[in-house]
């Protein structure tokens, strides 16, 4: 029989710590002072749990920088407690400016959304994905291929989580008090490190009125990368041994 694991197994994490502290400590000498002080992070990341998609190496940003949200699927439900805590905290008391909404390709709880199997508890978790993907099936069963269909659908939750946060109360409460709170959405490519802008980025309630439905936003192409950034990403995914950009 395999043995449980004791708390000694996990010795190897608290020496990497150390390690890791030491490190910062000679690089910086009062990074830590710094941090015991406060935190002012200028971003809000919501994010989906993957251990691939982590929000301070994704933005190469130091601790103290981004506040984080993450759970299956980059999901923004409305009644969900642990969100709407962690949205108002930032946008209410640090007062962060930017909210980032970042989902990314190959997502497992996307790809789950897409399958038949309903028997966990992160089918609940994942219901407003299902039924958008049933309602528009004729649309996705016309790509060409499961990884395609899996991308689009990527891409939609992303823009859906978007609108979805800009519903909120909390941000609503802070445009209609002229906060400047801009809501973004992002996609990231676990194949080559790259985020990728997605729809249009949201600083007003009028913004987010103007927008056409998430039904309707299937059917449009996603907008392209401004030209300069693409040109970037174009010249790197070139060194990416001809393999898939994404
Ligand atoms: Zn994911």
């Amino acid at each position: 029989m395999a043995q449980a694991p004791g708390p000694a197994k996990l010795d190897h994490l608290l020496d990497r710590n150390v390690a890791w502290a030491q490190r910062r400590t000679r690089d910086d000498p009062t990074f830590f002072v710094r941090m015991s002080e406060q935190q002012t992070p200028k971003y809000l990341w919501i994010g989906c749990s993957d251990s691939r998609v982590t929000a301070n190496d994704v933005l190469d940003l130091d601790p103290g920088e981004v506040f984080v949200h993450r759970n299956i699927a980059n999901v923004a439900h409305s009644s969900d407690m642990n969100l709407l805590a962690v949205l108002e905290y930032a946008v209410n008391v640090l007062r962060v400016q930017h909210v980032i909404v970042c989902g990314h390709y190959g997502c497992g709880g996307i790809e789950r959304a897409l399958g038949d199997d309903r028997s966990a508890l992160v089918d609940f978790w994942l219901q407003p994905l299902m039924m958008f993907y049933r309602k528009h099936k004729a649309v996705f069963d016309a790509l060409p291929d499961r990884r395609s269909r899996l991308d689009l659908m990527c891409e939609i939750n992303v823009e859906m989580q978007v609108r979805r946060v800009a519903a909120t109360p909390i941000v609503e409460n802070a445009w209609l008090h002229k906060m400047p709170l801009y809501v973004y959405g992002w996609v990231y490519g676990t194949a080559d490190g790259l985020l990728r802008k997605l729809g249009p980025t949201l600083s007003s309630l009028a913004e987010r009125d103007s927008l056409v439905s998430i039904d309707d936003r299937l059917l449009m192409p996603v907008e392209p990368q401004s030209g300069v950034r693409q040109q970037a990403i174009d010249a790197f995914t070139a060194l990416l041994d001809g393999k898939s950009s994404r």
